[in-house]
């Protein structure tokens, strides 16, 4: 069984159409994969069909935009009911301040000579019911100011960056409570890429544990074999599962198709989990 639990379709950041990853799923001889767009459930159904058709089975999953304490995170939230109303909601605020934020990031950008301007952002958002600073980035590649997506980053747009503007974020400990009533269960997505930027200490995991987070993505393309150690042992110490996940994002990032993978018992697990979850 190979299994990879996060990805990322043109409803958000990534490159593709959702059926176009599940595509890749088959290519990359993929048993199971979630689709976790950033704050958004749109590429469920698109998916589902062609998981369905392809013999593959679909995850229904999101990444949710968090923050602790000023330091911002991801929560992967699998097989909730996507019309609950409270996560709904949230879901919808957090889009909608997506365009606002990103919007003030071009406008730092244009003031300052970058050529950039937010309809070309708009346009090379192409429709994504989530817009981002990838989408942005992609503009700047357009405009001849950057190679690709991580130069702009590692330049531009990096949180620590003059240009940089916070989103919205839900309190983590919200989410998880969020996504279980909703019936569904949650892994923190990247516990250590530093590389994206700050990251929380442990003593955070533990309060997530303890409010109900079901894993940890340990394995991910942005930590080290030492984050992934840490990582595998922190869950133990927690009583946590362990999932692995490509993290795909199409030709806007480096990870193939199953890259990382999950393990089918932890897979079993996260599933029973949320099966629980969707009876109380
Ligand atoms: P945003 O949702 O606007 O905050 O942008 C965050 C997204 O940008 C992440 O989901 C990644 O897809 C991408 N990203 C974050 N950090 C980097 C980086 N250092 N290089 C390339 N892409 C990044
Ligand atoms: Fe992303
Ligand atoms: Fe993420
Ligand atoms: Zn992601």
């Amino acid at each position: 069984m190979r299994i990879d639990l996060h990805a990322h379709s043109s409803v958000s950041d990534g490159t593709e159409p959702p059926e176009v990853v599940v595509a890749g799923a088959r290519a990359a001889r993929l048993d199971v994969l979630a689709l976790t767009d950033h704050d958004s459930t749109a590429g469920w159904p698109a998916a589902e069909a062609a998981a369905a058709a392809a013999g593959i089975t679909f995850v229904p999953g999101a990444e949710l935009s968090c923050r602790h304490a000023g330091v911002s995170l991801h929560l992967l939230a699998y097989w909730f009911d996507p019309a609950e109303p409270a996560l709904a909601a949230e879901l919808a605020r957090l889009r909608a301040d997506r365009l606002g934020r990103t919007r003030a990031i071009v406008d730092r950008l244009a003031a300052d000579g970058w050529p950039v301007t937010w309809p070309a952002v708009l346009a090379r958002a192409g429709g994504a019911a989530s817009v981002g600073r990838p989408h942005v980035a992609d503009a700047l590649v357009d405009a001849g100011a950057v190679a690709d997506r991580d130069e702009a980053f590692a330049r531009l747009l990096h949180s620590g960056s003059p240009y940089y503007v916070a989103q919205r974020a839900l309190d983590p400990l919200r989410a998880v409570e969020l996504v279980r009533d909703a019936g569904g269960v949650t892994v923190f997505a990247h516990p250590r890429a530093a590389r994206r930027g700050r990251v929380v200490g442990d003593d955070v995991v533990a309060a997530l544990a303890a409010a109900g987070l079901a894993g940890l993505e340990a394995d991910h393309p942005d930590h080290t074999p030492a984050d992934v150690a840490h990582l595998r042992g922190l869950a133990g110490d927690l009583g946590l599962l362990v999932t692995g996940s490509s993290d795909y994002h199409g030709a806007g990032q480096r990870a193939a198709l199953g890259a990382r993978r999950t393990e089918p018992e932890a897979f079993a697990a996260l599933r029973a989990a949320a099966a629980a979850a969707a009876r109380r």
